[in-house]
């Protein structure tokens, strides 16, 4: 069932929640700079003469000509992508679920429920299970 989180709580997993989302900025724009510095180390300049017939791959003496602007055009691409996992705008959907009988849906304006409950945002409440009646 659904309860009420303490204060604590709620400081606690907005800190969580805050945590985790750093750890993706930081974790998916390094593997995006990652695979963008091999493709544009390896790859791009030869990408054009593929449809006459020349090989896929740029050849081992060009690579350290290639690396720099292939690891700034990655670099740039990373920390684009960063900023923008950081500071983009949430997604202005709140789930709400009803105090009492549990019900969840999304903010419609309308907070009463149909039990007679009232709709409350759904990150000021934990889920925790029901303790069993009686134990065999
Ligand atoms: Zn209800």
């Amino acid at each position: 069932m659904w309860v009420q989180k303490t204060p604590a709580e709620q400081v606690t997993s907005e800190l969580r929640n805050k945590r985790i989302k750093l750890r993706a900025a930081m974790i998916y724009p390094a593997l995006l700079t990652l695979i963008i510095t091999i493709i544009f180390t390896f790859t791009y300049p030869r990408l054009g003469s593929i449809r006459n017939g020349g090989a896929f791959l740029v050849p081992q003496d060009q690579w350290l000509i290639q690396l720099p602007s292939a690891l700034i055009s990655g670099v740039l691409m990373g920390v684009g992508t960063f900023l923008l996992m950081m500071y983009a705008r949430e997604s202005p959907k709140i789930t709400l679920v009803c105090h009492e009988c549990g019900k969840v849906k999304v903010d419609d304006g309308f907070t009463s429920c149909s039990c007679g409950g009232h709709y409350v945002d759904i990150k000021t409440m934990k889920w925790v299970e029901d303790k069993p009646l009686f134990r065999p």
